[in-house]
């Protein structure tokens, strides 16, 4: 048993992902519950059990949250769905809008998901100075989906939790 199990707030709001060993130990435990299973079973403390995909705490549990999402180069890809902001391309590379040159940051605002070659022919001049613009300026990603988007590829199973309706490309 090596899967991953998404893990559920008592709120149906998603937590977290654990390992599938650990799920069935918190279902054992009545510390969850299973929501969506998988075809496979586990033979644990003479049961079989059906290994879940998605556990719910039996309980509420209070957990603070990092304010902002980490920015990485596969979370940027994320958020502009793999694709060149400006050509609508397949996206290589990431790229500053306002070039870092000219004093642009580093942060989620000032980065998007750019092929090769617009960020190439772009370099470190602006977007006035392309006279290129953006379908809609760049943010922060927020909700429970990017939660867990840091540390591991998101089960296409756990899409209809975490609010997604279109797969994510890890
Ligand atoms: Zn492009």
């Amino acid at each position: 048993m090596t899967g991953a199990t998404l893990l559920l707030n008592a709120t149906y709001e998603p937590l977290c992902v654990v390992s599938s060993r650990r799920a069935v130990v918190l279902v054992l435990a009545a510390k969850a519950e299973a929501v969506d299973i998988t075809d496979d079973e586990v033979h644990a403390e003479r049961i079989t059990l059906a290994v879940p995909i998605v556990v719910r705490l039996t309980r509420y549990v209070r957990v603070p949250y990092p304010v902002q999402v980490p920015l990485s180069r596969r979370a940027v890809f994320t958020r502009d769905g793999s694709t060149c902001v400006y050509c609508g391309g397949s996206a290589t590379s990431i790229d500053h809008v306002v070039p870092r040159s000219r004093g642009g940051t580093h942060t989620w605002d000032n980065v998007v998901a750019a092929c090769r070659r617009c960020n190439h022919t772009k370099a470190d001049r602006s977007l006035a100075d392309m006279g290129w613009s953006l379908p809609h300026p760049p943010r922060a990603p927020s909700g429970a989906a990017w939660r867990l988007l840091g540390h591991r590829a998101v089960d296409p199973r756990w899409h209809a939790w975490l609010g997604m309706s279109e797969p994510v490309s890890a």
